[in-house]
């Protein structure tokens, strides 16, 4: 018995009314050569699970034959190991139904093994197509599917807690959610997905979140995201004590377009009379976007464009020369972007405070008046450390899988796997940061 007890141990065979015989074979199995193993699985029922009767003698139910049975257990160097199970049948002497016994090695009706599918699971946490995962654990597409589908329910929320931080992105969804943007959530405090949203629609995130209690969604601290009007007042209907915040990063790209569309009206204007200067708007359009005070200002080279040793600040400075009106927009955003890098509202809005005193082109204007009506939320963008950049590997994540094959045409398939990636391999420790720039500044002062 020895020897069948360690091929029971071998793969993990747990269910003590399983008896593995002491013989190993071979078989083909779908386009391999599989590993065969053999038991019984025998046990009395202590009920009848059809009627209900209490087993108590051969007078309530009898051994009524065997059904044979085909269970993939997993795989050893792609070769796939079957236990072939005999699971004893009785019949039922008072109700005439015939029950077969079960094991927890499989879900009822299934044939491949729990352990089996939770490796399964894992291989989808990892960028790979199913197609591959399909092939190299010899399973059917179908079986992969099947666990994407069971996997990524499992991990979506469902009780009724909300993170105390919530993030919201968009990305660019599959072809067939007509909007094609699509909406991602995230836990902005210890920087993990929450969930993903089919569409951006008010509606939809309404719904979305209506599924939560009130007394959660009051628990709702903050909900960070890009300057969008239509969530901003509505998500201050949905969560009544959380500020909104935000994001840097999105604040940021605002300002940048904002001087981009500058350079290029510049572009226009001197196409003819200046060509080179034209030419260096536009070849050099990153140094432009690039933060002033990130500018380099010692290494001196040699640039095709210019005549002499120059570097970057001075390409920079010539650059915004050419126009009175760009240098002073240049400025203006420049003064923006560092008032954010150092956390600085007061300065922020004094510098907003100051357009005012000047003229400004009608877009950037513009994009100052927006900055206004979201101020009170910008001073929370400068306060606390959240932000939706903590998942700023998702988007390419998502894309990759999207590139990784079929059957994301479906959105919700898109999900399970994102959420399966992201949530299955648990990161250990991620640190979590202070909320405050404030206490944050301060610990690392007294660290130093
Ligand atoms: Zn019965």
């Amino acid at each position: 018995m020895a020897e069948t007890n360690s091929i029971a141990n071998l793969f993990d065979i747990k269910d003590p009314h399983i008896k593995i015989e002491d013989k190993v074979e071979k078989k083909p199995y779908k386009g391999q050569i599989a590993k065969v193993i053999f038991g019984t699985l025998s046990y009395p029922f202590k009920a009848c699970p059809s009627c209900g009767v209490v087993n108590h003698s051969t007078q309530d139910m009898i051994k009524h034959g065997f059904v044979n049975t085909t269970i993939h257990l997993s795989n050893i160097r792609s070769q796939p190991v079957l236990l072939k199970l005999k699971k004893q049948r009785y019949h039922c002497k008072h109700c005439g139904a015939t029950p077969t016994v079960t094991t927890s090695l499989v879900d009822f009706g299934c044939f491949i093994a729990i352990d089996n599918k939770r490796y399964i699971a894992l291989e989808l946490a990892e960028e790979q197509s199913m197609k591959l995962i399909s092939k190299h654990l010899v399973v059917s597409d179908y079986t992969v599917s099947c666990v994407l589908k069971k996997t990524g329910k499992s991990l979506s929320p469902h009780d009724q807690s909300l993170p105390e931080h919530i993030g919201i992105d968009e990305f660019k969804s599959v072809k067939s959610v007509t909007e094609s943007m699509s909406c991602i959530l995230m836990d902005t405090e210890n920087g993990t997905l929450m969930d993903i949203l089919r569409d951006r629609k008010q509606a939809a995130i309404r719904d979305y979140f209506m599924r939560f209690s009130y007394e959660a969604r009051q628990r709702v601290k903050s909900i960070t995201m890009d300057m969008y009007r239509p969530y901003y007042q509505f998500l201050k209907g949905i969560f009544p004590n959380a500020e909104i915040i935000i994001d840097r990063f999105h604040l940021v790209q605002h300002l940048n377009c904002s001087l981009n569309k500058e350079r290029v009206r510049v572009m226009k204007l001197i196409k003819t009379s200046r060509p080179t200067d034209y030419r260096k708007l536009k070849q050099l359009w990153k140094l432009i976007l690039k933060n002033r005070e990130e500018l380099d200002f010692n290494n001196y080279q040699s640039h095709r464009l210019f005549d002499g040793l120059v570097t970057e600040k001075m390409i920079v400075n010539y650059m915004v020369s050419i126009d009175d009106r760009f240098e002073k927009v240049y400025r203006l955003i420049n003064d923006l972007k560092t008032d954010i890098a150092l956390h600085n509202f007061k300065h922020f809005e004094k510098d907003i405070e100051e357009t005012r005193k000047y003229s400004l082109p009608r877009q950037v204007r513009t994009t100052i008046q927006t900055l206004q009506y979201y101020l009170p939320s910008i001073e929370n963008s400068l306060k606390y450390t959240l932000s939706n950049g903590v998942l700023e590997g998702t988007n390419n994540k998502i894309k990759n899988i999207k590139r990784s094959g079929y059957g994301y045409r479906n959105f919700d398939n898109l999900r399970y796997r994102i959420l399966i990636t992201q949530k299955l391999t648990v990161k250990a420790n991620k640190k979590i940061r202070p909320l405050l720039f404030e206490e944050e500044e301060r610990a690392m002062k007294d660290a130093a």
